[in-house]
Parts: structure tokens; sequence; C-alpha cells
């Protein structure tokens, strides 16, 4: 519905205001603003005061609620244009801190008026701003996920920027023992670097996080990230088969444009025979839940030691009768100060003897995720049943455990 002069209601409201308030032409039409969204407020300000007739226009320099707030929309724009130049982004949306003094007045104008109409000076800035830099940036405001979110604090001319992360989705394996999948820090100075840990305020030299995110860290220009993996292996167990999936999330990245192919390439060679990654492409938010609720079955080679030779009749009926069976798990003793101490039930899918000689044997299981396979073979003083060295009746240990596959994902 477009503004019609002679509504009696908006020009009588405007009557009574004029007097008492001396408003520029933003801040007028802003009391009406949701009356009509063809107009700007600018403009429906100055229809309302042609209007009126009798009113003079009052320049927004002098004006009593923004003091000239309004005419700086070009230069906010301007302000934030040059702040966004370094970045790639697809989207934006502006955001503005604007003084408390004026909200308060802004506050008190609007309880004077009774208007259901109107709109904040911020949402008005918020817009307007918008407007130009789509036109100068020829890029979007978007409101629900803006790559770059520039908020302009009025009082001090300063753009905080507010960038979303990057992320990337990949598999990894890793081929060497040793290496933790994340950044591990040293217990005692937690992180910060003291005598025990050299230093370096980690436990463990490098992990596949920090081989990964190094890289990326230097391409994009980010000063942060986080690495979100499918799960984890214990540090000395490989990573070998399809990989495990991940997502790294790149913090305040500067640039977005990225040729995955190319760094695959580089973490892969500067890296060899200790991790590669695969399958690189780009990600969202949320993938990292996907990733963290998904529940993949996985498929392992176990090579273990037992304390006597094995008996190979024995040991194939072992295998025989964990396929398809569930075994419990009470929460083995080294992870329980981290984990609640329950009984899980697990599911063994399959399980074959790959060779044995002497008192080693090497097996291949494919089981539920989550389930702990040193426990399962040393029954881990019988918190996990059945178990592998109860059944051939001799003490078993896992000597060599490798992540084959991971399936379903
Ligand atoms: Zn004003
Ligand atoms: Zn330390």
């Amino acid at each position: 519905m477009a503004i019609t002069l002679d509504d009696k209601e908006i020009l009588k409201i405007a009557d009574k205001t004029m007097p008492k308030y001396c408003l520029c032409d933003h801040c007028l039409g802003r009391i009406f603003a949701k009356i009509d969204t063809g107009l700007t407020n600018k403009k429906r300000g100055q229809l309302i005061r042609d209007g009126l007739n009798k009113s003079k226009k009052t320049e927004v320099k002098d004006c009593w609620l923004c003091s000239g707030l309004c005419n700086e929309i070009p230069h906010f724009a301007n302000l934030i244009f040059e702040s966004l130049k370094d970045y790639d982004y697809d989207t934006f949306l502006v955001g503005t801190k604007v003084d408390e003094d004026i909200l308060a007045r802004e506050h008190e104008l609007f309880e004077f008026t009774g208007s259901d109409h109107s709109e904040s000076i911020k949402t008005e800035l918020n817009r307007e701003i918008g407007k130009i830099l789509e036109k100068k940036l020829k890029k979007e405001v978007d409101f629900e996920k803006p790559t770059i979110m520039a908020v302009i604090d009025t009082a001090f001319d300063v753009v905080n920027l507010q960038i979303s992360s990057l992320f990337i989705y990949g598999r990894y394996k890793k081929f060497k023992r040793g290496i933790p999948q994340t950044r591990w820090f040293c217990k005692i100075c937690r992180g910060k670097g003291c005598k025990r840990c050299g230093y370096t305020g980690k436990l463990y030299d490098s992990s596949v996080e920090e081989l990964i995110a190094k890289r990326f860290l230097d391409e994009v220009k980010g000063n942060e990230e986080s690495f979100h993996g499918c799960g984890r292996e214990d540090i000395d167990v490989k990573m070998l088969g399809n990989g495990r999936p991940f997502v790294l999330e790149i913090k305040n990245p500067i640039i977005r444009k990225l040729s995955l192919s190319k760094l695959e390439k580089d973490i892969n060679s500067k890296n060899e025979d200790v991790i590669e990654v695969n399958s690189l492409r780009f990600s969202d938010k949320d993938e990292v839940a996907r990733l963290k609720s998904s529940e993949p079955r996985k498929v392992y080679r176990v090579v273990f030691k037992s304390k006597n030779p094995i008996n190979s009749e024995k040991l194939k009926k072992v295998a025989l009768s964990l396929r398809d069976t569930k075994i419990g798990q009470f929460t083995p003793s080294r992870v329980a100060h981290r984990r609640a101490n329950m009984v899980r039930e697990k599911h063994i899918y399959y399980c074959s003897i790959e060779a044995i000689d002497g008192s080693m044997a090497t097996l291949t299981l494919e089981t539920e995720s989550g389930t702990y396979i040193k426990e399962l073979v040393s029954g881990d003083d019988g918190r996990t049943k059945p178990n592998i060295s109860e059944m051939i009746g001799t003490p078993c240990e896992v000597t060599e455990l490798d992540v084959i596959k991971i399936k379903g994902e």
C-alpha cells in the first residue's frame, strides 16, 4: 500500500511529533517504515513533511534523534568496503552498533508517537549500507548464512568482521604408528610449554591434524583450525584402506578459493609414508555434526601374540563363533578416566584367520563402531566378554592393529 498523503492518521501523528522533535526525513519516515516497503525512509519522510505543508525541512546534521548519523551511510559503506578488500566471500551481511544515547532517544520518540509501524535506526542503517555495498561489491546480502558479517561501530568508525569458517571434508590414512590424530597438549603446562615437553606444549611432535592443517592454514591465511574426525584410532594403530573421514575447520580464512587437488598432492608428497589425504571437497558445519554422530562399521587387521603356542583348530572355532555375534564390553581400564563406566554391547560381524605362526596370529575383524579391539583379544581382566584369550584358553595381547576399512561413510 502506498502512502497517501491524505492519510489522516499518519499526518496526525507527524503533526503532533514535529513541533516537539526536530527530525530529519530519514528519522521522520522511519516512524512509519512498516506501512510501505516500496519507499526509502528518507523519501517517505519527505512526502510526509510535504503533506504537513507548514513543516520546514530539518537538515540531517540538526536531527534531534540521529544528529547526522543518517548522513553517514555512504561513509560507513565505504569503511566496510575497504575492510572487506582482501577477503574471499560470496555473501555478506551488515550489522551496526549505534550509540546508546541515540537508541534511548529513539525509544522515547516511538513511545511518544505510539506508531506500530516504526523501524529501528539500526535496521535502516543495515539495510541502506547493505544496498550500497551490494551494488559496489556485486555480491549479495545473505541474512541466514553470510560468508562475512561486517559490524560497524558507528561511534568509533571501526569495522569488526565475523568470518565464517571454511570447512574441508576429506579422508586420511596414517601409515606410521605413534602419531596421534589430533594435537595432544602437555598435561603439565596444558600447551603453554614447559621443561617436560621441551617447551613445545605438546606430548607428541606432530599429529595427523597438524600435518594436514598446516598446509591449509598457510594457503588460506587462517589463524586457527579444528580437526573433526569421524572417530579416532589409537596412537599406535595405523589407518589404512579407504581412510578415515574428517572435516577440517579453518577459522577466519582470508582466501576461500582453493585448488583442493593441488593441496592434496602437496600434502601427500610432503608426508609420504606418514599420512595421506584423499577425497578432499568443500563442506559445511552440518557435515561435522553428521560425522560426529555417524557410527560406521570398521574392518581391522589384528596381530596378536599368545602366551602359549596357538592351537589352530581351536582358533578356527573361535573365529567362527565370533561371526555375527554380540559381545559385552565394560569400559576398558585404560579409558575409564574419560568414559562412563558401563557395559556396552557391540556387534562382531565377521572374524577370519589370515595367518597363524606359533604363538602369533593375524585376524581380520569387522565390528560395530566403538568396539574395543585390544580388549576383545585380551579380555581386559574379564571386562570384555566373551574374549579371545578366554576362548582359546591362553592370555593373548594385540601387538599390531590396523584399521583397513571404514564402511558406509
Ligand atoms: Zn535523523
Ligand atoms: Zn609442557
